[in-house]
């Protein structure tokens, strides 16, 4: 069999007992076989991974492009949604499509070095905004899909049927090609209303659908069995995600069991923004203030697919952020407080395969057929990679290497005494050679 590189020695995610060679040729995975020292064949690059764990990359399935990296454009007093929505939808008049385009560039290029292969970018359309930020992400989606796949959902998040024009540009999007349509009920005059029509626009275009939806901690609402309705109604079960969902943080166990199974039952997908919902809820408490983040880890064990995403990067919503869904994963982790290894792996999975599913994406995953989208973190198994936030040192998009990093070396100042080297073990020697290669 004739490869174009052959990672060797590799571990891959959920079998990371059986160390690997991964032969890619066609930007493809050619080959999975146990680890071998044979020699590599004529023509094929080889990248040794000395033991490392290896993922199909990370998935982000809720990120804001659009509106990142204009922390330096506003000035926020309460920290509330209302304040993050006026203040975005004020700095957003002077937007331009170049503009956006530079920032969501910025964004996206630290999407890359974190390890994200698959992305969902929600992009405002609305009269003010008009398809500026829809062309801006279309052109990123176009220039780094070399790094990325990006499906683009367009929503109007100042409201729809309050916002004269604004509908008939969603539909300009949809013919233009945007491959998904969000909504966001809440700041619309007619909540119910909105939700009919993105259905109807769903199935018109046969597209799949992501809401904002119940993104405060009052439980005596919810839009959420709307939409569980409208699932119903259209037969759209699985084509169907919700985001944020705070709402669900303020609620009783066997209230969260009852929706837990009705969000199952309906096929919607639930995605959780820790750093989010982390920062604006709660705003109104002076002490003990509530984390208001759903609790997705108990929606999961009733068969509901859960993803943690980033959402916004250096906006209002959010004024941090470096994009890692690792990092996502291990803040989720700690403000769920989990610590157990299934409550670990758990919450690698709504960073990887999860998200996949929610996204519908039928070729992730490391196996002989799929796109060569492979990640290489440094460490040799997943537990470690969530507790420990171990950096991503190499991605490969289809077959090409996308980054790259060294993996950090320790400079001592006078030789290093034997009695370190004896403990330290080889791998760190082996790794800082191999990666050396690769640079
Ligand atoms: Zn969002």
């Amino acid at each position: 069999m004739s490869f174009d590189v052959i990672l060797r020695n590799g571990r891959i995610a959920g079998r990371e007992h059986d160390p690997v060679d991964i032969g890619v040729c066609g930007g493809r995975i050619a080959d999975i076989s146990p680890r071998s020292h044979a020699a590599t064949p004529d023509g094929a690059r080889e990248i040794a991974l000395d033991g490392r764990l290896v993922i199909p990359g990370f998935v982000e399935s809720h990120i804001h492009l659009d509106k990142s990296c204009i922390s330096d454009r506003c000035t926020c007093h309460t920290g509330t949604l209302q304040e993050a929505i006026e203040s975005v939808a004020a700095a957003k008049l002077a937007f331009t499509e170049e503009d956006i385009y530079a920032r969501g560039r910025r964004t996206l290029e630290k999407a890359i070095v974190q390890g994200t292969t698959r992305m969902r970018a929600h992009v405002e359309v609305d009269p003010r905004i008009g398809l500026k930020g829809f062309r801006a992400v279309s052109r990123l989606k176009r220039d780094y899909a070399w790094a990325v796949d990006i499906q683009v959902c367009v929503f109007p998040q100042e409201g729809l049927l309050n916002d004269p024009g604004c509908d008939e540009l969603l539909v300009a999007a949809c013919e233009d090609g945007a491959e998904l349509i969000g909504g966001c009920p809440y700041t619309d005059g007619d909540p119910r209303g909105q939700i009919a029509r993105i259905f109807d626009l769903g199935r018109r275009y046969d597209i799949d659908i992501d809401f904002h939806l119940d993104f405060d901690l009052d439980p005596s609402w919810m839009h959420l069995d709307e939409v569980c309705r409208q699932t119903a109604a259209y037969g759209w079960g699985g084509r169907v995600a919700i985001g944020h969902v705070t709402k669900l943080s303020a609620i009783d166990q066997t209230a969260l069991e009852k929706i837990g199974r009705k969000l199952a039952e309906a096929g919607v997908a639930v995605t959780v923004l820790p750093a989010t919902d982390l920062f604006l809820m709660g705003r109104g408490a002076e002490h003990s203030v509530p984390r208001g983040v759903t609790p997705a880890h108990r929606l999961l064990a009733h068969g509901v697919t859960c993803s943690l995403a980033t959402n916004n990067v250096l906006n209002p919503f959010t004024p941090f952020g470096d994009c890692s869904l690792l990092r996502m994963a291990n803040l989720y982790a700690n403000i769920a407080q989990l610590g157990r290894p299934d409550e670990l792996l758990a919450c690698m999975d709504m960073v990887t395969l999860l998200p996949a599913k929610l996204m519908n994406l039928r070729d992730y995953g490391i196996a002989v057929g799929n796109p060569a989208d492979i990640v290489v973190l440094d460490c040799e198994e997943r537990l470690s990679a969530v507790s420990e936030l171990t950096q991503p040192l190499l991605a490969m998009k289809r077959g090409r290497i996308s980054f790259s990093r060294p993996a950090a070396t320790i400079n001592w100042p006078v030789a290093m005494p034997s009695s370190v080297k004896d403990d330290i073990g080889v791998n760190s020697f082996a790794g800082e050679k191999s990666l050396a290669r690769l640079g």
